[in-house]
């Protein structure tokens, strides 16, 4: 149980109704424990609207977009940029066309990597990082300083696992191309100050990209506001199905930029001996497009734009912060990155022992489902001095029962792994 001091503000949850969105919430499993999903950073779950709204398409309007003439396509067609719009205004975008449908984050940030960083990065030219971020948001910098000769730099972090913008200007100047980093950091859970960030890279005649694969889906974006050039996000982790991202790019940073991938439905004319490119967003969406994934993305933005991501935000602060405690009281266990004032929805630990995935299969005999690894953040779990990490993630839909839930069960699996002291005397008749 816990302790009288640990508390949840209450005022700040969503009513538990909403579990009843989530058919795949409602099981049991290893008999009859409840599942307990606080996995959501890797992949949410994703409500009946939704799992709808696709159904619908598949099962009424699906036909290849912007192709046909027949009565299928053309609303199929509609359908995919209604998401579209819908897309542009969760982003607070000037225009729907700076929406493109991709892939996912990773699918995103290599596409600006590709198509901006190799017309506009060369040699000498500095990609500016830093140490928290997922290995999408590293890995395509990479490749293009190989390219092109660039050179990486990484803002460093505080002790507590933030950027520490005191010492920003040490390597952030007008050889900077681009700061890409991510909003929220799926491993500390640290948000960091986008808007701050960007005029100062803008001041130092930077772009910003932003990773927002783990804000998109829990707190409220306005891309004017922000005023970042480019905004990568994936449906599969803001209650949208898997297979489909977004990459926001402001207009004339979109317009200067080649498509990074040829084929059909991103040119204008296609000679024997050469071809023109499409206006946006077409020029970006080469091929068959994830047509019932983005639609999904649509219903899934419908989904959380009704219940407010302040909301959503509020609720899960209120159930990190709660886990926050509880987590804390147990006894060996360390808590990785800030305090909560600076954190979303997710919290990182370490225990003496066991491992982190001894930890996360114990749980899961619990119902709970958890993380373990070093989540795409291998350079940030080397600076910690560490291999792996155990994540719980909270999302719209879990309950302070759930955190209960947990901290018992890891709780119960300390004082398995607790050297027992003094051995107990074997009764005579013990085998
Ligand atoms: N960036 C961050 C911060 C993430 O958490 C993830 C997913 N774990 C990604 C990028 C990559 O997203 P995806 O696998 O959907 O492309």
């Amino acid at each position: 149980m816990p302790l009288a001091e640990t508390t949840i503000d209450t005022s700040a949850l969503l009513p538990e109704s909403l579990r009843d969105d989530f058919p795949i919430l409602q099981q049991t499993v290893h008999g009859e424990r409840p599942l307990v999903f606080l996995d959501s950073a890797a992949s949410s779950q994703r409500p009946r609207q939704v799992i709808d709204a696709v159904t619908e398409v598949y099962e009424r309007d699906y036909a290849n977009v912007h192709r046909g003439i027949h009565v299928l396509s053309e609303r199929a067609s509609d359908a995919y940029e209604l998401a579209r719009g819908k897309v542009q205004k969760f982003l607070g975008a000037k225009y729907d066309h700076e929406c493109i449908f991709t892939g996912g984050t990773t699918a995103s940030i290599n596409a600006v990597a590709r198509s901006w960083g190799d017309a506009n990065v060369a040699a000498g030219d500095e990609i500016l990082l830093n140490p928290m971020e997922h290995h999408s948001n590293l890995v395509p910098w990479f490749q293009l300083a190989e390219r092109t000769d660039a050179t990486i730099k990484h803002i460093p972090l505080t002790d507590d696992g933030r950027l520490d913008l005191d010492r920003l200007d040490e390597v952030l100047s007008e050889r900077t191309k681009i700061l890409a980093v991510t909003q929220v950091s799926n491993t500390l859970g640290t948000v960091n100050p986008i808007a701050e960030l960007a005029a100062r890279a803008h001041d130092a005649g930077a772009v910003i990209l932003i990773d927002a694969a783990q804000s998109a889906p829990h707190l409220a974006i306005d891309v004017q506001q922000l005023d970042v050039d480019f905004l990568a996000l994936s449906g599969h982790k803001m209650c949208g199905p898997s297979g489909v991202g977004v990459l926001y790019g402001k207009q004339d940073l979109l317009d200067t930029m080649p498509p990074f991938m040829g084929g059909g439905s991103m040119i204008g004319n296609v000679a024997l001996d050469g071809f023109t490119s499409a206006g946006l967003p077409a020029k970006f969406e080469a091929g068959t497009p994830p047509i019932a994934q983005a639609i999904g993305l649509g219903a899934a933005v419908d989904y959380l734009t009704e219940i407010g991501l302040d909301r959503i935000a509020a609720h899960e602060h209120a159930l990190m912060e709660y886990a926050y405690a509880r987590l804390s009281e147990i006894e060996g266990l360390k808590i990785l990155g800030p305090a909560p004032e600076h954190r979303a929805g997710l919290v990182s630990f370490v225990l003496d022992q066991p491992h982190a995935h001894d930890i996360a299969q114990l749980v899961d005999r619990h119902g709970i489902a958890v993380r373990a690894g070093h989540h795409c953040t291998q350079p940030l779990h080397d600076l910690l001095g560490i291999t792996a990490s155990t994540r719980a993630s909270f999302y719209l839909y879990n309950t302070p029962g759930e955190v209960d839930t947990l901290v018992d069960a890891i709780s119960q699996i300390v004082s398995m792994f607790k050297p027992s002291g003094r051995k107990r005397r074997r009764k005579p008749d013990e085998a």
